[in-house]
């Protein structure tokens, strides 16, 4: 094979744009209910935001950035994640002087992250992620997480769990991270390489470790919950009961903390077992310290990222159909040269009619023909020939039951938008 594509990425084939733009389509409209507003920010940005944004210590900043040196010499990154370069945008903008706050938005947009690749982990992957800044209202978490919620539900995704925790906040944070250091100091040599040098730097990312080993070590350390402030308990409290109000099962764990270093009080996932270790479809919290961090004023935010790849994996695993509508309504069939004149007029008739119609381009036979309409998923195949031409008809043949009948050509449309009218009610 002379090329393939790079790996860890993939092509969307016909086969998978249609279910990815029905996903995409049902992300908008809920969005627009929620209130949140798309925004698209570029593909790259300044390497130094997603140092800032993201954390130096961090999975994503360490080793999995696509980092390059642009012509004129600046260090460009392909975007890893979706939050910093939107709190970019906010604080670019001006946002936060917005009359409207909080300010919501979302986006859905591909991701580059240098990963070993496997099942629902990729190099270049997709996430549909929303934001919202500027309120400390634990009300707009519950909004954030039942929107991710709502979205499942909507796709009749079940079996989904969800965990939240709270990670606290600068106030109580220190304490804690006292008490992890002095737990996971005497096991510092059975640690990986990375989470040893994460023990002074940063060792509430020791928590967040994939190893296996690491992973052994923290199940007994300290939590964070256990040492939150007054207002991170109450806020974390106030979350909780808001989920409860809105009927949104959830577990809280503990030992939840996110990947990144800006999340501040309520962090959350939402899993799916049946699609392997892999299992997070969405991930999100708060990140209070994020603006100020890019050089904002002081707002707090929320969103979450919720990877595309890994949802397509859910539905398929779940043997899920979307409803997207499948085939075309008319085949138009032309015997001879003046019918074959007329169907360029026929086609364009009835897609400006708004019907999804179909030609053949091979010159091939009848038989032939009726076959293309028929892998199409063609409802009707509409044939002309000289003889239907002269007498300003064509045949509409339904190919479901055979059945035939004649139609005027000058009422082609009308007769059309009645047929299948018909058929929808059927
Ligand atoms: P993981 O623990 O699986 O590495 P993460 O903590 O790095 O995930 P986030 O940065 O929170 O993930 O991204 C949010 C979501 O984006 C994830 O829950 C997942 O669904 C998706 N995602 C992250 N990385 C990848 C990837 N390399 N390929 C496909 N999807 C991904
Ligand atoms: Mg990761």
């Amino acid at each position: 094979m002379p090329f393939q594509v790079p790996r860890g990425t993939a092509d969307l084939l016909p086969e998978d744009t249609r279910l990815w733009r029905y996903v995409e389509s049902l992300i908008h409209r809920l969005c627009e209910k929620f209130n949140y507003e798309e925004i698209r920010t570029p593909m790259f940005e300044q390497t130094e935001l997603f140092n800032r944004g993201v954390g130096e210590t961090t999975d994503i900043v360490e080793k999995e950035m696509y980092t390059f040196q642009s012509r004129g010499g600046d260090s460009l990154t392909l975007k890893p994640e979706g939050t910093a370069p939107v709190v970019r945008s906010y604080v670019e903008n001006k946002m936060y002087g917005d009359p409207n706050q909080p300010v919501k938005l979302y986006y859905v947009s591909p991701m580059f992250r240098y990963e070993r690749p496997q099942a629902g982990r990729q190099r270049q992957f997709h996430q549909f992620g929303v934001e919202a800044i500027g309120s400390h209202d634990p009300a707009i978490d519950a909004e954030v997480i039942s929107l991710a919620w709502s979205f499942f539900k909507e796709l009749e995704l079940s079996g989904l769990s969800l965990e939240i925790n709270s990670v606290g906040c600068p106030t109580c944070r220190p304490l804690h991270r006292e008490k992890l250091i002095q737990y996971l100091t005497p096991h510092k040599e059975e640690l990986c390489k990375d989470c040893k040098s994460r023990l002074e730097r940063n060792p509430l990312r020791i928590l967040d470790c994939k190893v296996d080993r690491c992973r052994e070590i923290v199940q007994h350390a300290p939590t964070i919950t256990e040492y939150l402030c007054g207002e991170c308990d109450s806020h974390f409290e106030q979350v909780k009961s808001y989920l409860d109000e809105l009927g949104i099962p959830y577990l809280v764990n503990p030992r939840l903390v996110r990947g990144l270093d800006y999340y501040t009080r309520t962090s959350f996932e939402i899993m799916d077992e049946s699609i392997g270790a892999k299992s997070t479809v969405c991930g999100g919290g708060r990140y209070n310290g994020l603006v100020k961090e890019i050089g904002g004023p002081d707002q707090p935010g929320i969103g979450f990222g919720l990877g595309l790849e890994r949802l397509m994996l859910a539905l398929k695993g779940k043997g899920i159909e979307l409803p997207y509508p499948k085939g075309i309504d008319f085949y138009v069939i032309a015997l001879g040269e003046a019918p074959a004149r007329m169907r360029v007029k026929i086609l364009q008739m009835l897609r400006a009619a708004g019907f999804r119609a179909e030609t053949d381009y091979m010159e091939r036979k009848m038989k032939a023909q009726l076959k293309a309409a028929d892998r199409l998923g063609a409802r009707y195949a509409l044939i002309l020939g000289d003889e239907e031409l002269n007498q300003g008809i064509v045949q509409v043949k339904n190919l479901d039951n055979g059945e035939q009948q004649e139609v005027m050509i000058d009422h082609l449309i009308e007769n059309c938008k009645e047929l299948t009218k018909k058929n929808w009610e059927m």
